[in-house]
């Protein structure tokens, strides 16, 4: 049976007191019965780390630049971000496809140097609603998962899969859990055909997943956890999805 992972997209939202009453409120909510990380922003990384010592909550980013050091004004190592204690690193989300025209290769070498320096990287991959209706996702999808699966070799069995469908993320329209378990279910028989372990890995769904519509997505037997934008927000919300992957 595979442990569930909770993770929370804070995105581009926070400030040191919302982030003070959030993390408290997840805390304080502990223990729960699968794992549970929050990904913040680059500059509220030591907040979330002072704040998160000493729980089992762990941390991560957003995003990391594929790039060890150097002239790249702007970008995050993962070295950095390994020296702030982050457990995990978000790579490929939709949001930096679409608005920073990130390929499959640059995520799958993001995704690559977030093992190299210890983190887990949480691959994102999903169609936009254009390609759902053309007939695509399947293709898409595993071309996303191909290109990291490749990077990676055989240590590809050691990143998490977030499957976002793009048309489901910050829109309300959740994506039913017969879709997301079809889509899930591939991605796995992908996985094993590149990993022994990918019985093991953990394939969180994204979009959408909120406390009313959590428990029945985290029911089906390919979805192993959610990455939660919106909900990840509040205390309340967040802690119940939480509750509900336990
Ligand atoms: C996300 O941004 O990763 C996400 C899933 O957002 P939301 O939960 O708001 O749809």
């Amino acid at each position: 049976m595979r442990r569930k992972l909770v993770a929370g997209n804070w995105k581009m939202h926070g400030s040191h007191a919302a982030n003070a009453e959030l993390l408290a409120g997840i805390t304080a909510a502990r223990p729960f019965g699968c794992d549970v990380a929050v990904c913040v922003p680059t500059p509220y990384l030591s907040q979330a780390a002072v704040a998160l010592a000493g729980s089992d909550v762990r941390w991560g980013a957003q995003d990391c630049s594929a790039h060890a050091q150097g002239a790249y004004t702007g970008e995050v190592s993962v070295a950095m971000l390994a020296e702030f204690g982050c457990r995990y690193v978000i790579v490929g989300h939709s949001e930096r496809r679409q608005y920073h025209a990130e390929t499959d290769q640059l995520v799958a070498d993001k995704a690559k140097a977030a093992l190299a320096s210890g983190l887990t990287p949480i691959v994102c991959v999903g169609e936009t609603l254009a390609q759902r209706e053309a007939g695509e996702t399947e293709l898409v999808v595993k071309r996303q998962l191909s290109a990291v699966i490749h990077a990676l070799g055989h240590c590809a069995g050691e990143m998490v899969v977030a499957y976002e469908p793009v048309w489901a993320i910050g829109t309300g329209q959740v994506a039913t859990p017969e879709q997301a378990q079809a889509v899930h279910a591939l991605l796995r028989a992908q996985l094993k055909a590149a990993t022994p372990h990918a019985e093991a890995m953990q394939i969180l769904y994204g979009g959408s997943m909120k406390p009313d519509n959590a428990a029945v997505l985290l029911a089906q037997p390919d979805i192993d956890g959610g990455l939660i934008g919106g909900a990840s927000l509040k205390a309340a919300d967040f802690v119940a999805i939480c509750r509900a992957a336990g």
